[in-house]
């Protein structure tokens, strides 16, 4: 009798637990209030109808994208705005998100810039060196025209080679390089990069520090806090294949609990002991 009392409790008590914890992740995942979910940085690439690639989005489906954003209140925020987040400097506005594009492709003058401008959004666009003013990539002039028109820019090294695979100098002039020729054509300081292939390690890191740089950026997924390394920061992808709308939704409202699961899916693939259960957790 006592032994079935006691089961009874323990059962009430797990079931109870399981309910607070399905609440609590109801209400952190799922909540748009940054403070608690961290701002989400969306990774995008191309935007044209020409190329089918991984990396492309269709201008129609990236601009039902934006005037989601636009039509919920989300609110994109420039880099001076996520530096005064990330340093506590000041409050963000609800619903934050932070747009950037990477490698720099001409199609984000063509189409990418002219719907953001429509639906009141600024964004990022980190610029390889060795591919501006060639085909298919932007133009220092184009770069100059949306500079001045509240888009903004950041480095996406000089070759766009990984930093881990040069040594320590080569690295530094890859870093300190793009950052010059960006200041020059802008006439304002460079001070975000995101890093080719988000790869990074500790050389790379005190480089980056030392040319001066105050944020970089990775492919992982997540979303980003100011307690984060300021140099490992998590972005959400928009680009592999085609991102359905849906999808999208989905990543924008719940990239703190996508990002767990990313994150132990990673681990699991490169732990010996874990690597058969990777297949296994789901990366959406
Ligand atoms: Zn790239």
């Amino acid at each position: 009798m006592v032994k079935k009392i006691l089961l009874w409790i323990v059962g009430t008590a797990l079931t109870i637990v399981v309910l607070l914890c399905g609440v609590f992740a109801y209400w952190y995942f799922g909540s748009t209030n940054y403070i608690l979910t961290g701002v989400p940085v969306l990774n995008y690439h191309q935007v044209n109808n020409k190329f089918h690639t991984c990396l492309t989005m269709k201008p129609d489906s990236f601009e039902e994208q934006m005037k989601y954003l636009h039509d919920n209140d989300y609110h994109a925020i420039t880099q001076s705005e996520f530096n005064a987040y990330m340093s506590g400097e000041s409050d963000l506005p609800d619903r934050p998100i932070m747009i950037t594009f990477d490698d720099g492709y001409a199609d984000n003058y063509e189409y990418a810039y002219p719907i953001m401008k429509k639906y009141n959004m600024c964004g990022t666009i980190f610029l390889i060196m060795n591919l501006m003013d060639t085909k298919g990539y932007l133009t220092w002039n184009q770069v100059e025209i949306m500079g001045k028109d509240g888009m903004e820019f950041g480095s996406h090294t000089i070759s766009h080679k990984p930093l881990t695979s040069f040594e320590r100098d080569d690295a530094r002039h890859e870093l300190v390089a793009s950052k010059e020729a960006i200041e020059a054509h802008l006439g304002k300081p460079c001070t975000f990069i995101a890093f080719p292939e988000g790869k990074f390690n500790d050389m790379v890191m005190e480089e980056t520090k030392a040319a001066g740089y105050k944020y970089g950026f990775s492919v992982e997924t997540g979303r980003d806090f100011p307690w984060d390394d300021h140099y490992d920061l998590d972005r959400v992808p928009m680009f592999e294949g085609p991102v359905s709308f849906e999808h999208f939704r989905f990543r924008l409202t719940y990239s703190a609990f996508c990002s767990i699961l990313w994150k132990t899916h990673k681990y699991f693939e490169h732990t010996e002991l874990m690597h058969p259960l990777a297949a296994h957790i789901p990366t959406p």
